[in-house]
Order: structure tokens, then C-alpha cells, then sequence
């Protein structure tokens, strides 16, 4: 399909529902998409911090797909968190608050679900003008002033090379842009998981931590950079620069916190309730040398076979499982030194010991490691 044809089947779907409505605010409205990664928070994180910018944040996201977490399995290990708020519910949060984080609606898109559900039958999920108006046609019916799109490549990924990675995010912004939603993406590094954690309630306790301007170094980059580009885009901060700083600044201050906070509540979840994980058994390197690679598609199965994730349907997820990376691509090791810690149950260890031994891989030789954010994409 041509990006033309590409674009009027995006329209066509998006015209088989509803919209979010635009109320009478002047805040711009904005969002991020992101294809999927393991360990990737950044979704939790990003929405407040664009709340305290003065950007409303319609936020529609969705549940894991193959070994990703999905952003609404992680903020239901809030107590009381709903991720199935009505357009209604949707509307006033997002006024009362500055974002909202939910689950589609029956009546967003649902050619989409329709199309899906057939492309699973004929073989035509991986098909690049198919995966761009089924994302389109979701993030478009949120009526957005600016979009900023994620695309992941690497082992922990959908898209496996960076060649595949750069094809779709082109398709996804030349349709974005046809539809008079500025849109820029970002290609960024998934060949290791996005900060330490992985897991649904250790993931909220690093977007907190985050969040109060303790978080890993990688998590924070992308949290920065996605918000900057849109800041810039929608004119709210003349460069990238100024964006991040005043980004930055809502971190160390606090108010990101708080907003995350009022996020939840008006969710009608408890921010302070506890959030259990399981016990935790720690993995030692059993030689000498330096983490070469870290299996992140290993470590996302490894969590789904725990219980983390759905293996069917209807089946309810754990929580409380997860794992602690302890150490990075690059970084040297020498034996005993722990490489991670398993949040489950000690029982399962022997169970999943094969996922365990393939997670962090170590060489003689050491590696260097590319940039997270590998190139921006605009329609020019
Ligand atoms: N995510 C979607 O929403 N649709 C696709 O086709 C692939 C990923």
C-alpha cells in the first residue's frame, strides 16, 4: 500500500467509531505511543510529567503483547486502580487532572478490532501498512494537537532490526502528519530492558522513583526526550534543550510525584497502599568477564511463564512477580557477584532455571554499547 492508500484506510477506521471529544480547555492536547519493550514504563512516568507542563494527556494504551508488559497490567498493581474508565470518565479526569491512562473503549476504532482478529487468521499481523493504520486509528481518535512515537528495535522488541524498526516508523509518521496531527518518532535501543525493573508492581515502584527524581539513568533519557519532542511541537518550549530542563525540573521538584498521585486517585486507586512482591532470590555470575548481551525477550517470557502475563485470555495475572536487573550491557563481572534478583516464589526457581541461565550473557571480550536513542524521525 502506498503511504496515500496507507492513510485513507488510517481515516476509514478511524471513522468506523468515535472520538474523544475536545472540550473548551487551551491546553494542548498530546500523547506518546510507544510499539512495546520490555520493562518499558515510560508511559507512567511521561503523562504526569506532561500534565505539570500544561498539556492534557488522553493517554488509551493497551495490554502486553508477545513478551512486553502492558502499561495497564503495570498501573493495575495500584489497589483500586481502573483501566476501564467511559468516554465520560475519560473526559473529566483528563480535565480535572491533565491525563488520563486507560484501556480502549468499545466504540474508539473498532474496525481495528475487527482487522485485527482477521490478520491473526490470514498471516498479515506483521504487515507494515496494516500495523500503521491499527495504531493510527486508535492514537488519532484521542483528537490530538502532536504525537511522539517510540519504536523499539532489538532483541527485546517487536521489530528485530533497526531497518524494520526505521520502515514503520516512517509509515506511522508520514500517516500522522497526512492527518494533521504533527508527529516526530524516535528509534530507540531495545537490546537491553528499559531501567532495573521488570514485573508490574516493581515497575510502578521505579516509575515512582522516578518520578521523585531517583530514576535509572536510560528510563530517564527516553522520558526527556519523548516529552521534549512534543513540548517543541505543539510550541509550548522553543528547543529540545528548554524541554527537557523544564521536564527535568518537575522530576527533582516533586510535582511529578504528586501529579502521579492525583493521577491514581482520580483513577480511584490508592497511591500509598502496598504494593507486595514476592521474595526476592538473588542469580550470581558464575565466572569471570562482561555482560555482552541481556535477553530481554528471555527475561519478558520468563515473567509470563512466572504468572506475569497471560498465556490465555482470560487468564488473571500475577503482580507481585518480577526481576531486578542488577547489572548492564558493558558492565564487568566476577563470580559470585549478583546479576539480578528474582521477585516468586523460591519453589519456582529450579522451574525456571532455563530462562534464568539465558537472561545475562557473559564474554572474555568487552562490548560497547550503541546509543538509546539511535535517530529521530520527522516527515520531512
Ligand atoms: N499494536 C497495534 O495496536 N496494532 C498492531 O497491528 C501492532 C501493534
Amino acid at each position: 500500500m502506498s503511504p496515500d492508500e496507507t492513510a485513507a484506510l488510517t481515516a476509514a477506521m478511524l471513522a468506523s467509531g468515535s472520538t474523544l471529544e475536545r472540550f473548551d480547555d487551551p491546553r494542548p492536547r498530546v500523547d506518546k505511543h510507544s510499539t512495546g519493550g520490555v520493562g518499558d514504563k515510560v508511559s507512567l512516568v511521561l503523562a504526569p510529567l506532561l500534565a505539570c507542563c500544561d498539556l492534557l494527556v488522553p493517554m488509551v494504551s493497551g495490554r502486553g503483547l508477545g513478551a512486553t508488559g502492558g502499561t495497564l497490567d503495570k498501573l493495575e498493581a495500584i489497589p483500586g486502580f481502573r483501566t476501564d474508565l467511559s468516554q465520560d470518565e475519560i473526559r473529566e479526569v483528563t480535565r480535572e487532572v491533565g491525563c488520563v491512562i486507560t484501556g480502549t473503549t468499545a466504540d474508539l476504532a473498532p474496525a481495528d478490532k475487527k482487522l485485527y482478529a482477521l490478520r491473526d487468521v490470514t498471516g498479515t499481523v506483521e504487515s507494515v501498512p496494516l500495523i500503521t493504520s491499527s495504531i493510527m486509528s486508535k492514537k488519532l481518535a484521542e483528537n490530538l494537537d502532536a504525537l511522539v512515537l517510540d519504536v523499539k528495535f532489538g532483541g527485546g522488541a517487536f521489530m528485530k532490526s533497526v531497518d524494520d524498526a526505521r520502515q514503520l516508523a516512517r509509515s506511522l509518521v508520514r500517516v500522522g502528519t497526512k492527518m494533521g496531527v504533527p508527529t516526530t518518532a524516535l528509534l530507540t535501543d531495545m537490546h537491553q530492558p528499559v531501567g532495573q525493573m521488570i514485573g508490574h508492581a516493581v515497575e510502578v515502584d521505579e516509575s515512582v522513583a522516578t518520578l521523585e527524581g531517583h530514576g535509572p539513568d536510560d528510563l530517564v533519557q527516553l522520558v526527556l526526550a519523548l516529552g521534549a519532542e512534543l513540548l517543541v511541537s505543539v510550541g509550548q518550549e522553543a528547543t529540545g534543550e528548554a524541554a527537557r530542563q523544564r521536564l527535568s525540573d518537575h522530576l527533582s521538584s516533586g510535582r511529578g510525584r504528586q501529579k502521579f498521585d492525583q493521577l491514581v486517585r482520580a483513577q480511584g486507586g490508592d497511591p500509598d497502599a502496598p504494593r507486595p512482591v514476592a521474595a526476592a532470590t538473588k542469580w550470581p555470575a558464575t565466572q569471570a568477564g562482561y555482560v555482552t548481551a541481556i535477553d530481554a525477550a528471555s527475561l519478558g517470557w520468563l515473567i509470563i511463564e512466572l504468572g506475569g502475563g497471560r498465556q490465555l485470555m482470560s487468564d488473571r495475572i500475577r503482580h507481585d512477580v518480577g526481576v531486578q536487573l542488577q547489572v548492564r550491557v558493558g558492565d564487568a563481572v566476577s563470580p559470585g557477584q549478583p546479576l539480578l534478583s528474582l521477585f516468586a516464589d523460591p519453589h519456582e526457581v529450579p522451574r525456571v532455571r532455563p530462562w534464568l541461565e539465558r537472561i545475562v550473557q557473559i564474554g572474555q571480550q568487552p562490548v560497547t554499547v550503541g546509543p538509546l536513542i539511535h535517530e529521530r524521525l520527522t516527515d520531512d
